[in-house]
């Protein structure tokens, strides 16, 4: 087990926002979060990976490196940086020039380089992030809505280069609205709105009557 949430209990003033969340995640494992807007999936992240304490309730993980994809990335787009100025010095790690280029041909950017960010579309900059997130090779991978600004033939090749990475045993925490995406045999489900309402594998999952494809407002 590389993490473990203990009856986590969150609120923002009056407002509960997580209450009685518990729930382990395993190396190597597929872990998809869903649930409604405002169902408290950011703030479970921010949880998890330490950003915020909880007010009540405990998270323990093993010594995990993570690697998080946010969902609102729009700041550091505004700086007149280069793709690769923005991947060489804004990680910790010092990735190498070669573990550079490797992903960005993995994610169909090499040829964006030397492009300042300002002038990428929305889903190139998206394809930088990734990339920076997975610089630091992280044993879990935190993804919040990864492909919103990415159009459909690459959001196939993303969920398949997410597949290998898992295979090699690569833990990933997927954020997401729907369940179109990401799902794959053995994945995890933790469905969220305040308090667990599912937590299992996505086959137990669909014999509660759910599908692949539904939008977890319809479910
Ligand atoms: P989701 O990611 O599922 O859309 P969030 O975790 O972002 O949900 O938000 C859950 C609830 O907590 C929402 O009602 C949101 O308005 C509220 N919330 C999130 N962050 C804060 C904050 N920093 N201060 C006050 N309320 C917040």
């Amino acid at each position: 087990m590389i993490i473990e949430a203990q009856q986590v209990g969150v609120h923002y003033g009056a407002q509960t926002v997580l209450s009685d969340i518990t729930f382990q995640v395993n190396k190597g494992d597929y872990l998809n979060i869903i649930g409604p807007n405002g169902s408290g999936k950011t703030t479970l992240i921010k949880i998890l990976t330490g950003m915020q304490k909880p007010a009540s309730g405990k998270i323990t993980h093993a010594s995990v490196v993570f690697g998080y994809l946010p969902q609102h990335l729009r700041q550091s787009a505004k700086l007149p940086a280069t793709v690769y100025e923005v991947l060489k010095y804004s990680n910790k790690q010092k990735p190498t020039d070669a573990h550079i280029d490797a992903l960005l041909k993995e994610m169909f950017v090499d040829h964006l380089k030397h492009q300042r960010m300002t002038k990428l579309s929305g889903g190139e900059q998206q394809r930088v992030y990734i990339i920076r997130a997975l610089l630091s090779n992280p044993d879990c991978l935190i993804l919040d809505e990864p492909t919103s600004a990415l159009d459909p033939t690459f959001r196939k090749a993303f969920y398949q280069y997410i597949e290998k990475l898992n295979d090699q045993g690569m833990t990933i925490i997927h954020v997401t609205h729907d369940l179109s995406d990401g799902l794959r045999h053995g994945s995890k489900i933790l469905e969220l709105d305040q308090t667990v309402k599912f937590f299992g594998t996505f086959e137990q999952y669909q014999l509660l009557g759910h599908k692949k494809g539904a939008h977890v407002h319809h479910v």
